[in-house]
């Protein structure tokens, strides 16, 4: 037998938004230059704030609405209903059914994947890097949605830019370990060596939860030098994916 949750009526006018950031058009200075969105890469405070206040004005959202994490490279879920008071939860996905809360992933190379359901009225933004992938934080994200009413039908993935395939190389050790969880992962570098492609291992994942769209953003993180990268640059600033429901 299959459980259909209840339609939610009142939440079939909001429309989901997503949107993900580039290194154009910020207050930092170099090595962050220069639209920094990352508080914890030493960065001045003051610039990153700016930053964050021209994304809010950007985005025609309150900056109050902006809802941030401390990502740890695990698979805590934060589900958030209300502006964010105090520090940012240690979770690597915020999931939320509240409109106008903007939900903010931090990435310089990992995949930020923005998830909506447009019929339940939920969201989800998910940082995904090797580990992230390996332990499964995208498939938490999705039953915290879930939980929320969210369907996997329903839902639409877009994983933003990131890492390529030929540009990830990794020990062998380390590629089959993800492999194990999303054998699609598992590529060859421009040099012929071990290589993780992160977003064709979570297309897998999706597609194997019953996610019914899953778009990804071709561009690759080391290559595009209009976006960060820690793999390319080292210390560097961090773009944001960001994701929220525009109430009509
Ligand atoms: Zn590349």
């Amino acid at each position: 037998m299959t459980h259909e949750p209840p339609a939610a009526p009142s939440t079939r006018s909001l429309r989901p938004r997503r949107v993900v950031t580039d290194r154009r058009g910020g207050r930092s200075s170099s090595p962050y230059d220069a639209f920094n969105l990352g508080d914890h890469v030493g960065d001045a405070p003051a610039d990153v704030a700016a930053n964050r206040e021209r994304l809010a004005r950007e985005l025609r959202v309150d900056p109050g609405a902006l809802v941030w994490m401390q990502q740890v490279h695990g698979t805590g879920v934060a589900v958030v209903d209300g502006p964010q008071a105090g520090s940012p939860p240690q979770v690597d996905a915020l999931v939320t059914a509240t409109p106008g809360l903007v939900l903010c992933v931090l990435v310089a190379d990992c995949v930020p994947v923005l998830l909506a359901d447009p019929v339940a009225g939920v969201v989800a933004a998910v940082h995904a890097g090797r580990e992230g992938v390996r332990q499964g934080v995208v498939t938490a994200a999705l039953a915290a949605m879930a939980d929320l009413g969210a369907r996997p039908r329903d839902v639409q993935a877009l994983l933003g830019p990131a890492v390529c395939g030929a540009d990830y190389e990794v020990p062998r050790a380390m590629q089959v370990q993800v492999a194990r969880v999303a054998r699609d992962a598992a590529v060859r570098s421009r040099t012929g060596t071990p290589a993780l492609d992160l977003r064709a291992g979570l297309t897998q994942v999706l597609r194997a939860a019953g996610v019914g769209q899953v778009v990804q953003d071709p561009r690759c993180t080391v290559e595009d030098r209009r976006l960060f990268s820690h793999r390319r640059d080292g210390v560097t600033g961090r773009q944001a994916g960001v994701v929220w429901l525009e109430p009509a």
